[in-house]
C-alpha cells in the first residue's frame, strides 16, 4: 500500500526503545493521528529534526488496520518554527496550545478548522512571541470550533438582554445571567463591555491574530471568563496551563 500523504503539526513525540519514536501529530484531514516512527532516532535521513514538537511537516504514513499506532514513513520538513523556541513563555504557551486543541477534539470530528487555528496560532507565537491576546483569541475560538462556546451578549436561560455593568456569568448554567435569573449571584462577574468585546471577537476571521488590541479589562475578565468555561470541559486540568501559571 503507498503511503498517505498529509499535512501535520507534531503535537509530541516519546522516545521508544533504542532507536524509535512514538509521535503524535494533528492532520487536516485525518484529524489526530498516533504514529510509530522505526528508526527516527537514528536515520536522519528519513525524518531529520521534523518530528520536533509545533514542527510542521508533510507526513507519509500507512494506517494499520485495527492497530492504534499508524506507520510513519516519512517527514518532509515544511516549517521549524524555531523563533517559539525565544523564550519560556512562549514555548509554553505554545505547548498550551497544542494540548487544549487535543483535549477540546476527540478523534472524529471538525479537523481542517482546528488544523488552520492551530497553525495560525503557532505561526504567530514563532513571529511574535507570547501575549496575552493570543491565548484569549486561541481560547475562545477553541470553544466556538468545539461549539461549547458560553452564551456571552443575552442571558444563557432567559435569552433576555443584559444590563449595563456587571453581569453575572456562570458556565455551568451557559454564561452570562441576567439579574431575574440570579445573575448577581454567579460567582463571577463580567462586564458588559468585556462581553461585548468578546462578542465581537468571535466575529474575526479565524486565523487572524496581529493586529487585534485588547484592553487590559478585556484581557482580565475575559480569561478568568475562558478559564471557567474550559473548566468543565477538560477531563483534567492540564499540565501546560498550571507550567504557565507558574512561570
Ligand atoms: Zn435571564
Amino acid at each position: 500500500m503507498p503511503p498517505l500523504i498529509s499535512s501535520a503539526i507534531i503535537l509530541r513525540h516519546v522516545d521508544y526503545g533504542e532507536a524509535d519514536r512514538i509521535v503524535t501529530v494533528l492532520t487536516p484531514d485525518h484529524g489526530r493521528l498516533k504514529g510509530f516512527a522505526r528508526g527516527a532516532r537514528r536515520s536522519r535521513k528519513r525524518f531529520g529534526t521534523a518530528l520536533e514538537p509545533f514542527a510542521e511537516v508533510r507526513l507519509h504514513w500507512v494506517p494499520r488496520p485495527g492497530g492504534e499506532l499508524v506507520s510513519l514513513r516519512e517527514a518532509e520538513l515544511v516549517s521549524l518554527r524555531t523563533g517559539l523556541r525565544r523564550d519560556l513563555e512562549t514555548l509554553a504557551l505554545a505547548g498550551y496550545g497544542c494540548e487544549l486543541t487535543e483535549a477540546l477534539f476527540d478523534e472524529a470530528v471538525g479537523f481542517a478548522e482546528a488544523f488552520g487555528l492551530l497553525r495560525a496560532f503557532l505561526d504567530h507565537l514563532d513571529a511574535a512571541g507570547a501575549s496575552a491576546g493570543a491565548r484569549l483569541l486561541m481560547e475562545l475560538r477553541l470553544l466556538t470550533l468545539a461549539g461549547i462556546v458560553p452564551h456571552l451578549q443575552h442571558c444563557a436561560e432567559c435569552h433576555g438582554a443584559l444590563p449595563e455593568g456587571p453581569v453575572g456569568f456562570d458556565a455551568g448554567r451557559g454564561g452570562s445571567l441576567c439579574p431575574g435569573c440570579g445573575g448577581a449571584a454567579a460567582g463571577l462577574r463580567v462586564d458588559r463591555l468585556t462581553l461585548g468585546s468578546l462578542g465581537r471577537l468571535l466575529q474575526t476571521p479565524l486565523e487572524r491574530f496581529a493586529d487585534i488590541r485588547l484592553s487590559p479589562r478585556t484581557l482580565q475578565e475575559g480569561g478568568a471568563l475562558l478559564a471557567d468555561a474550559l473548566r468543565g470541559h477538560l477531563p483534567k486540568p492540564l499540565k501546560s496551563a498550571a507550567f504557565l501559571a507558574g512561570l
